[in-house]
């Protein structure tokens, strides 16, 4: 079983914290954390970076003194960022603040900040069939409902700089569009143990991105004690 921790710096974390407890019963989860702390982190076996402002998230983490103890974290243990949670994990932002902003420098992709522009422009989307590459929708969501994706002054990625960066979603033309954008714009990645979202699936009440993560992290764990301990 995984305990599961959220970064609770700044930001939606008490909404992922919810939705990690209501599967809680179902899906081998035995402790949910809020992580503020190096010892905390220390602690569990896959983290949440939630949305919210990411250069204070950044900037708190690095008063705090755990912002390379997230980078760590972040490059070996399954690792979810969601909205300005993406925008930390990536390696590479745009439309930053001027003199950038401190990056954890693990998913190496490129996001746009504030994509979709302002607070008053955040929207919502219903999609059941956008998911690309090998993992697919029914792997996410179960096909059976659309989800409603809740974009906030969202990211999105612009550049994929590996080739093992899977896609997950793409929005359909016409939400946060540039002229290098004009199929849709990339909003879900995989990469390893690492997955960035641009929206919140925490602010809605389908947990269905949530289990795909422990999952995900459940099977990283499996492979793991495979691979520490091939005889036993
Ligand atoms: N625009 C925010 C940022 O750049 C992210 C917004 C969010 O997390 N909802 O950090």
């Amino acid at each position: 079983t995984l305990t599961i921790g959220v970064l609770a710096l700044q930001g939606a974390f008490i909404e992922h914290i919810h939705a990690l407890n209501t599967l809680r019963s179902s899906e081998h989860i035995s402790d949910v954390v809020e992580v503020r702390t190096k010892q905390e982190l220390d602690l569990v076996d896959a983290l949440i970076i939630p949305g919210g402002e990411s250069t204070s998230i950044a900037l708190i983490a690095e008063r705090c003194g755990i912002l390379e103890d997230l980078r760590e974290f972040a490059r070996t243990k399954p690792t979810w960022g969601t909205c300005a949670g993406l925008i930390l994990l990536a390696k590479t932002a745009i439309h930053t603040k001027k003199g950038g902003q401190q990056l954890l420098n693990a998913l190496p992709v490129t996001v746009s900040r504030n994509q979709f522009g302002r607070q008053v422009d955040s929207f919502s989307i219903k999609l059941s069939s956008q998911c690309l590459g090998h993992v697919s929708e029914k792997s996410v969501t179960g096909v059976v409902e659309p989800f409603e994706y809740v974009f906030i002054r969202a990211p999105a990625i612009v550049s994929v700089d590996d080739s093992e960066v899977e896609p997950l979603v793409k929005l359909p033309p016409g939400h946060g569009q540039t002229e290098a954008s004009e199929d849709g714009l990339l909003v879900a990645v995989k990469y390893h143990k690492m997955l960035g979202t641009s929206f919140h699936p925490e602010l809605t009440n389908d947990t269905r991105w949530h289990r795909y993560f422990v999952r995900m992290a459940l099977a990283q764990e499996d492979s793991a004690a495979t691979t520490v301990s091939p005889t036993a």
